[in-house]
């Protein structure tokens, strides 16, 4: 069997859930009709609204669409079942196991091509712009695979594709798995019932040499409209610096569409536009580029940073001698396009620099009103004064009142007459100062923000530690952590503590009839139940495939035997519908509770444990505890 078959047998690949899942299983039957699947999307307010969003989204179309029914219609049941697909799996696999697999890059890099495909489809008609979406969208999709069933393996492929990037990423996958995205995608894609139309090009457009489908073919554009978009995805993630090249390489690939070069800048910028929006629709980061007129004249945003000393300042020239102010103001206005205010007296030029917040301060030690020093030490006891550079000049060079200058806060000191020379050199100091300032404040904000996502990476890290993904429970380490506080808070206080281990009956064979995505999809509802049946007090954990620990604090053995009675009833009473079929469930459960005798913990679930296997012995559907047993 193939390495791909073994996985897909194994439901180790990506698979939609809920809605997306029954919109799937319904449109595969084959009297199906467009009203059932409207009626089941709608029970799914988010693909409702984001279906309805793309049956707009084609400017064909006049009258906007303002329903599900509507969507459905305008967009056919194939589409439909292949959006609620792509939807569900955007939101199923924001993140997972593989480290160095990017999943919101991968996700907003599908998603600029699955828009690229969408505007292309408007303007060569080889298939409906929708389905030309779900292509784009799901192109890579073997990645996202890779990553969910090897998060190890395919770690090391993607480190390795860093060290040696030189190599197709294909080929490090075949080097280390035996397979490859492009194949695996293709597996997936037909398994949902991606039509071959697809598949074909998809098979190929990665491979820039691969020639042969026919010139005029369907499938020879569909390979080129893939490759356009996907050099578009490539562009819109790529630093600015690679940007103009690869929107040359992506103009030379328009234009075997017939794309005019004229036209290309209008459908980039409409193509960026709809990927922030949709981004935003979908949780995705999209960047915010710069226009296509911008990028083809290699506007680069890194050289807005670059070190220009050059760059004009604001400048307060503080000086009670109004012509040694105003040959200082033309000093300045030789050097550059500074920004210069003038003031003639310390109080002037301390209201003054707190209100434009100058970069540099020219101030003459003798000043009226306050005097330099004074002002140096006013504005350096502020935040914001202690950032400006101040000059002192003087007209006197005595070696005491330099130390006063300095003392006082002042970053340089300098003679009444100013040398043009020696001005310009001050300044070129104070330019770098200003520059270094500004990268640090922003070295700073990148770290608070970084900080910020940490915190919530940390704390989503924390919580899923601690919850089973699957069914949302705590999951077995939380379990036996509350367990362990309930025994002492049980020793202390001397109230009962009951436990309950339940079991789903026959489970295996709910995943061998009906395959393990079923399976979990009974799971989830059998934990659902199980919480909303426990009482509130009560803690309802996942601690093994089909098994559950229910903790009840300050419950006695009678109660906690009408509790698990009322859990089986509730659980045994419930119709779960699996595809076209209606199943029942029932659980067995062991009931334990704190005796003076119970040693610990673990033995108190072990002894639940004894219990749960003498229901299950004694016919399953059944609570029990070691002293009795209660039958349905
Ligand atoms: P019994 O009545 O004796 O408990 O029978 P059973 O079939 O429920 O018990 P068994 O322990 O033989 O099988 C449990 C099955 O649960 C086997 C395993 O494949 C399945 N399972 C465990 N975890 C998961 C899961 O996360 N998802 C799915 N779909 N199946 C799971
Ligand atoms: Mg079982
Ligand atoms: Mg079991």
């Amino acid at each position: 069997m193939s390495q791909v078959e073994q996985l897909k047998l194994s439901g180790q690949l990506p698979s939609p859930r809920g809605v997306a899942l029954a919109v799937l299983e319904l449109s595969r039957r084959e009297n199906a009709t467009l009203g059932e699947i409207a009626r089941v999307v709608q029970t799914d307010p988010a693909l409702s609204g984001r279906l309805i969003k793309l049956a707009n989204t084609a400017s064909h179309i006049a009258r906007p669409v303002v329903s599900v029914q509507e969507a459905v219609v305008r967009q056919g049941i194939a589409t439909v079942r292949h959006l609620a697909l792509g939807f569900s799996l955007v939101d199923q696999y924001r993140d997972g196991a593989c480290e160095a697999f990017d999943y919101k890059r991968y996700w907003s890099h599908s998603l600029l091509m699955a828009l690229s495909m969408q505007a292309l489809g408007a303007r060569v008609h080889v298939a409906a712009a929708d389905e030309m979406f779900v292509c784009g969208l799901l192109a890579q999709v073997g990645q996202l695979a890779l990553a969910t069933a090897y998060p190890d393996e395919y770690n090391l492929v993607l480190m390795a594709e860093h060290a040696d990037p030189a190599q197709a990423l294909i080929a490090h996958e075949r080097a280390r798995l035996e397979t490859d995205h492009i194949e695996m995608g293709i597996v997936m894609m037909s398994d949902w019932g991606m039509p071959k139309v697809f598949t074909g090009p998809l098979s190929h457009y990665e491979d820039p040499d691969h020639p042969n489908f026919p010139h005029d073919s369907r499938a020879n554009s569909l390979m080129l409209m893939l490759r356009l978009s996907h050099r578009l995805a490539d562009l819109g993630l790529a630093n600015a610096d690679v940007r103009p090249r690869l929107l040359k390489e992506w103009m030379a690939l328009a234009v075997e569409l017939d794309i005019p070069q004229d036209a290309a800048g209008r459908f980039i910028d409409e193509v960026i536009d709809n990927w922030r929006e949709w981004g935003e629709l979908l949780k995705i980061p999209a960047t915010v580029l710069p226009s296509f007129a911008e990028i083809c004249h290699g506007h680069n945003e890194a050289e807005d940073d670059a070190d220009d000393t050059d760059m004009p300042l604001r400048i307060v020239v503080a000086n009670g001698n109004a012509i040694n102010r105003r040959n200082t103001m033309a000093l300045l206005a030789e050097d550059s396009e500074h920004t210069v205010y003038p003031a003639e007296n310390g109080n002037t030029a301390l209201a003054l620099a707190m209100e434009v917040l100058p970069h540099v301060i020219i101030a003459h030690y003798d000043l009226p009103l306050l005097d330099g020093l004074e002002l140096c030490q006013a504005l350096r006891a502020t935040d914001e004064g202690r950032r400006m550079h101040i000059l002192m000049t003087a007209d006197e060079q005595g070696e005491e009142q330099l130390t006063r200058a300095y003392e006082a806060g002042a970053d340089g000191y300098l003679p009444s007459t100013l040398s043009a020379k020696g001005l310009h050199t001050r300044l070129r100091a104070a330019q770098r100062l200003v520059q270094l300032q500004t990268a640090w404040e922003k070295d700073r904000a990148q770290l608070r923000q970084i900080a910020a996502e940490l915190a919530v990476a940390n704390r989503r890290l924390a919580n899923a530690a601690l919850t089973d993904l699957l069914t949302g429970l705590p999951n077995r380490r939380s379990a036996m952590d509350q367990l362990q506080q309930a025994w002492s808070a049980a020793s202390r206080s001397g109230l009962p503590l009951a436990v309950m281990v339940v079991d789903i009956d026959h489970f295996k064979h709910i995943n061998d009839t009906y395959g393990h995505a079923a399976g979990d999809m009974v799971l989830r509802e059998a934990a659902a139940t199980l919480r909303t049946s426990a009482r509130r007090e009560d803690s309802v954990c996942r601690i093994g495939g089909e098994e559950f620990l229910v903790i009840c604090p300050n419950t006695d053995l009678k109660s906690a035997m009408q509790s698990a009675e009322r859990l089986r009833a509730n659980l045994s009473a419930k119709r779960i519908v699996i595809g076209q079929t209606e199943q029942t469930l029932t659980v067995s459960i062991g009931v334990a509770t704190r005796e003076s005798g119970t040693p610990d913990m673990d033995a108190l679930v072990s002894i639940a444990d004894q219990a749960l296997y003498a229901a299950k012995e004694a016919g399953r559907n059944r609570a029990c505890t070691r002293q009795q047993s209660l039958f349905p």
